[in-house]
């Protein structure tokens, strides 16, 4: 960031030399090297015309010479023939002495071509010469034929030998000058073209030449100026880079400070004063450290004399700002050593405001670490800290414990009320925990309705089981909403080990397991992890496997129980049975709430109410007198879900040919509350169908009048807890009286569950309750049994003998 700004800052002078060269380094070589060339051209040009003259020229008189000489030999030869003539006509001694001259002007000029000409040239020169010795030998006779006077001889020698000798040699030179001075000629006419060719040449090659020259300033002067231009130009943009930089600088939300080597602020941009609320001046003179808070100084002087020592380093650091700065919480500091940088000579200091980022990260540190309802820690977070308390456990020899608490019948809340108030009573369990935990703990949510204290520096089970008992003390006052009052109590499963001895995981699998063990065990207690329960786990498991078999190899048994209409017997209730192998013949409560979790209720339940039909259409057709009995059969919440619920009863009432208003269905008040308008629906159409359907366990969730009187029901049935108490205790005796009105007001049957003595039958019978099924009646028996009792007459009977 802080490189852009250099230009504008410190090196505006040295910006422009880059900025030319860019412009035009071509144009500028072009113009020096094209005027030097041109230059060179012209200088070889005239050279080469003044060479081609030379050489013209010293061909043509060489050409000359070789033809003079030749030329001098044929006079010489001449001269000769006119005085051996003379010698003949006036033998005198000075006529042989002029002829010896004359022979010796031949060969000297003979000798001057040999040394001027060519080789064919000195050819020509021996076989003159040659001729020339004849010629001189013959003369020599002749002339002493000339001295002796015999006229005779001298004819002959001159016309034999003399004559042809010498016009042999005339010929031969003559013949020579006359070529050479043909080649002279020629050489003289070509020297005259490459004259008259450099005449016109140099004008226009000058002429070009000039013009070069003139094109090459052009182009040197427009460089110079274009160079001029950009010089202007670049200096104009250093100065508007610096106005930007000092209006940048002097508006930028962030503060900049430069500060000597040592940290004293030597100079400070204005919102310097106004983010970080200094007096006028600011920190100018002061060192830079003290904006910061006192316990951040220490790393920023590390970190400025860091940067100091590196020349050209840069580094950032966070901190947070002293007291009093205003808007300005936490700061980013970037410090660049610019020591060595001609107009800084300094450590600059660019401070930004992280106030709002710092906010953020928390904000987002605090969502994926918390739980948003509740601010208490997350599982994430809770993970953490266990494996934190092990490995701190692993020092001491402390225990770490772990309380795993679900809210019981939460759903049921949530469900019946409204999330709103699911979600108070959710934020009140919160409350009551972390006033059960010690400081050293963490009280975290790990999702829906199960929170998890974490016990650290433990020294017993015992004191965690303390802590737990605080526990499920908090949770007997009742959670005051806004609409209305709630019980909503916990249970606990405890869990406490050693680092060491257990990973995290699995010590939180104990306290999980523990928890479920104090949920079947009736809810609102707490119960301490042992070993033992993971071998009941793996019996769970077996019984799942044999469970699945027992269905389809024909090991469930359907029971019957009367429900007693007080004087006549005609209802029957099913209840299923599994004959197992080895443990013989087990209830419900022990494999309906497997078969509920792994989805074999289905089966099961369709088995049952198959079975109860075929069975109670067998009965019906077999005794006259119990055409109308009816069999009441059990739904479970998840077969009451099924959305093949009604078809089903429908293929079992075809089937067994059982009459619609033969079967009765039992739904407990849990199932419908989950959700009423569909339970209403479902009911609705079971109901189209002919069948009768009662609430079953009625009292023991959340009865509300007001969907009650929505529901498509055709009687209640009064859970056995209350029936038990109506003898002894008011409170019973009245909950089961209101029942007993509210179902006459609604126009519904009542029936009073787990009837158990004669006392408690008296009892409502009094009350005007319709129905009864107890052991005091007669005790659920298997199908053979009550075909028995049918066959033998009468209700009473059935009580007796199943009593
Ligand atoms: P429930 O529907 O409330 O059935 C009545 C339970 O009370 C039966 O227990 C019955 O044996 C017991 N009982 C009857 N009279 C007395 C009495 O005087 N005193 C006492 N202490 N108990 C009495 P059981 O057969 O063990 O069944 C328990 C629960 O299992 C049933 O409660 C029902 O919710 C469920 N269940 C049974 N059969 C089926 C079934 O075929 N399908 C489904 N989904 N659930 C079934
Ligand atoms: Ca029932
Ligand atoms: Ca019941």
């Amino acid at each position: 960031m802080l490189s852009r700004r250099e230009p504008g800052f410190d090196e505006g002078d040295q910006a422009s030399p880059p900025l030319l060269h860019k412009i035009g380094p071509a144009s500028a070589r072009l113009g020096v090297f094209g005027l030097a060339g041109v230059l060179v051209v012209l200088a070889a040009f005239a050279f080469s015309g003044a060479l081609a003259t030379y050489r013209a020229a010293s061909a043509t008189r060489a050409a000359n010479e070789i033809s003079d000489g030749f030329n001098d030999a044929h006079l010489a030869v001449v001269d000769e023939e006119s005085l051996e003539r003379k010698y003949r006509l006036e033998p005198a001694p000075a006529i042989r002495a002029r002829h010896l001259a004359a022979a010796a002007a031949l060969v000297a000029a003979l000798e001057r071509v040999r040394s001027k000409g060519t080789e064919e040239d000195a050819r020509i020169v021996d076989s003159v010469l040659a001729l020339h010795v004849a010629y001189l030998q013959a003369i020599g006779r002749m002339f002493a034929a000339v001295d002796a006077g015999d006229a005779a001889l001298v004819l002959k020698i001159d016309g034999g030998e003399v004559d042809p000798s010498f016009d042999a040699i005339a010929t031969a030179v003559s013949t020579a000058a006359n070529d050479h001075h043909q080649a002279a000629v020629q050489l003289l006419a070509r020297l005259e073209e490459t004259d008259r060719n450099v005449a016109i040449a140099t004008p226009i090659a000058f002429a070009l030449g000039i013009g070069l020259i003139a094109i090459f300033g052009l182009a040197l002067r427009s460089y110079r100026r274009q160079a001029q231009r950009a010089v202007a130009r670049e200096a104009a943009g250093i100065r508007l880079s610096e106005q930007r930089f000092r209006s940048l600088v002097q508006n930028a939300s962030d503060v900049i400070l430069v500060c000597s080597a040592g940290g004293a602020v030597i100079y400070q941009s204005p919102q310097a004063e106004s983010a970080w609320n200094l007096a006028p001046g600011g920190l100018l003179g002061q060192p830079l450290f003290v904006a910061f808070r006192v316990e951040d100084q220490a790393m920023l002087r590390d970190t400025f004399a860091k940067v100091e020592s590196a020349p050209a380093s840069t580094r950032k650091i966070e901190l947070e700002m002293a007291p009093g700065a205003k808007d300005w919480r936490y700061c980013e500091l970037l410090l660049a050593n610019l020591l060595d940088r001609p107009g800084v000579h300094g450590i600059v200091v660019t401070a930004r405001d992280i106030t709002a980022r710092r906010a953020f990260e928390q904000q987002l540190n605090r969502q994926a670490f918390y739980d948003s309802l509740t601010g208490l820690p997350n599982r994430a977070l809770f993970h953490d800290r266990l494996e934190q308390a092990l490995a701190r456990s692993a020092q001491t020899d402390d225990r770490v414990g772990l309380l795993f608490i679900d809210l019981d019948h939460f759903k049921l809340v949530n469900d019946s009320l409204s999330h709103g108030a699911g979600d108070e009573v959710l934020i009140d369990a919160a409350r009551r925990l972390q006033l059960c935990a010690r400081s050293t703990d963490t009280v975290a949510r790990l999702g829906g309705d199960e929170f998890i204290l974490l016990l650290a520096n433990l020294s017993s089970e015992r004191e965690a089981m303390e802590i737990a008992d605080r526990v499920i003390l908090q949770f007997q006052a009742p959670f005051r909403l806004k609409e209305r009052e709630v019980f909503v109590t916990a249970s606990v499963g405890v869990a406490v080990g050693r680092a060491n001895a257990i990973p995290a995981d699995t010590l939180l699998r104990n306290a999980d397991t523990a928890v479920y063990r104090a949920k079947m065990a009736g809810k609102a207690r707490r119960v301490l992890f042992e070993d033992s329960m993971h071998i009941d786990d793996l019996a769970r498991l077996e019984l799942e496997s044999q469970l699945r078999r027992a269905i389809v190899q024909g090991e469930l048994r359907v029971f019957y129980q009367p429900i007693v209409r007080i004087e006549t017997g005609a209802m029957l209730e099913a209840l299923v049975r599994w004959q197992h192998p080895t443990r013989g013949l087990l209830l419900p409560a022990e494999f309906i709430p497997i078969a509920e979790e792994t989805g074999l209720i289905a089966s099961l339940g369709l088995f049952v109410l198959n079975e109860a039909c075929r069975q109670t259409m067998a009965w019906q057709t077999r005794f006259a007198d119990r055409a109308h009995m009816t069999v009441s059969v059990n739904l479970s919440t998840r077969q009451f879900q099924e959305p093949s619920l009604s078809a089903d009863v429908e293929t079992a009432l075809s089937e067994s040919g059982l009459a619609p208003s033969s079967l009765k269905l039992e739904i407990t008040e849990s199932a419908i509350i989950r959700d009423v308008d569909a339970a209403i629906a479902t009911l609705g159409k079971l109901r189209k169908l002919g069948i009768q359907i009662a609430v079953d366990d009625f009292g023991t969730g959340y009865s509300s009048l007001a969907y009650l009187k929505r529901l498509p029901i055709d009687a209640l049935k009064i859970d056995q807890s209350f029936i038990k108490g109506i003898v002894n205790a008011q409170e019973d005796t009245a909950i089961v009286q209101a029942i007993i009105t509210l179902a006459r007001s609604l126009d519904l049957k009542v029936t009073a569950e787990g009837v158990e003595t004669a006392a408690q039958s008296a009892l409502l019978q009094a009350w005007n309750c319709d129905r009864g099924q107890g052991f005091y009646f007669a005790r659920p028996t298997e199908a053979a049994a009550i075909t028995r009792l049918l066959a033998s007459g009468s209700a009473a009977s059935v009580r007796t003998e199943a009593a």
